[in-house]
């Protein structure tokens, strides 16, 4: 059974639990550290000789066309994840199709100027903060009319300040409009979806617990899709004020584990990139 490892690529600046204490308008203020960060992760992915599925943010690849024709080059898949990271259910429709046009645009600009890369077509999109939800209907057709080919956005738990959505498949389905839909991993437990296998989860957890999620996913006969970011392997970024304690703490905890617990999980399960884990049922090229 693979499963698949997802790279969100974004500035260590740039995450909602954080928004308060960096203004958009300031982003450009700060010192870049996602190049050197990516580096870490292509390293370390290399070590271990796994593929994975990177979700470029529009405004990133703008700024570091080079680094997003290295992870292609390197043979990663390279995925969408919007342009300026504002949560789907804060746009009106329009600047939601606007953003997942511009930032697609951006992404094919910096494959496009990388000399001897054979062409590479963009079919996923992952949403900043899993912000496709019941309060954006429309959402799953914008993406779909952008081209894309399947979707990442949806986070099939409820519980969390931010995200969810009830009564959604937690494994990879085909939407009604021909998109596909494939959730990050949750285990089941007690009648409810947990979040399991990302982000802050992944590091909040005992690595046994991380282990024990994917197993049990791979026996209910699916890859386990986790998530993780280029700021989760830079355990000296500067900390930047956040609303709440609780939130600061999700966001910094264990900084120092991610790049060691990876590299376990890596080694001893097998991965392959998002669109390989679901060939057999991405609706066809133009389709
Ligand atoms: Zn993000």
């Amino acid at each position: 059974m693979h499963n698949v490892l997802s790279i969100d690529v974004e500035e260590h600046f740039q995450v909602h639990n954080l928004e308060t204490g960096v203004p958009r308008a300031d982003w450009d203020t700060h010192a870049s550290r996602v190049e050197a960060n990516v580096q870490r992760v292509l390293e370390l992915l290399e070590r271990s000789r796994v593929r994975a599925t990177f979700f470029i943010l529009g405004w990133v690849a703008e700024r570091h066309p080079r680094m997003v024709a290295e992870i292609a080059v390197r043979g990663h898949e390279i995925a969408c994840h919007g342009y300026g990271h504002r949560l789907v259910y804060s746009q009106t429709r329009e600047q939601f199709a606007e953003d997942l046009r511009r930032s697609l645009g951006c992404l094919r600009e910096a494959l496009a100027a990388a000399p001897g890369l054979p062409p590479v077509d963009i079919l996923g999109y992952r949403a900043p903060s899993f912000s496709v939800t019941a309060a954006v209907p429309w959402a799953l057709d914008e993406i779909r009319a952008a081209g894309f080919r399947y979707d990442s956005s949806i986070m099939p738990a409820t519980g969390h300040d931010r995200y969810g959505m009830a009564g959604v498949s937690r494994f990879a389905h085909v939407l009604p409009n021909g998109l596909v839909e494939c959730p990050v991993a949750t285990v089941r437990l007690g009648g409810r979806n947990w979040p399991i296998a990302g982000g802050g989860y992944f590091r909040l957890f005992p690595l046994a617990v991380t282990r024990w999620a994917l197993r049990r996913i791979n026996r209910e006969g699916h890859p386990a899709v986790i998530y993780l970011h280029p700021w989760e392997f830079d355990p000296d970024q500067p900390r930047v004020a956040g609303p709440s304690a609780w939130m600061r703490f999700r966001h910094y905890v264990n900084l120092r584990q991610t790049a060691p617990r990876l590299e376990r999980v890596l080694n001893e399960f097998t991965f392959v990139p998002l669109r390989e884990a679901l060939a057999g049922i991405l609706p066809p090229p133009g389709a």
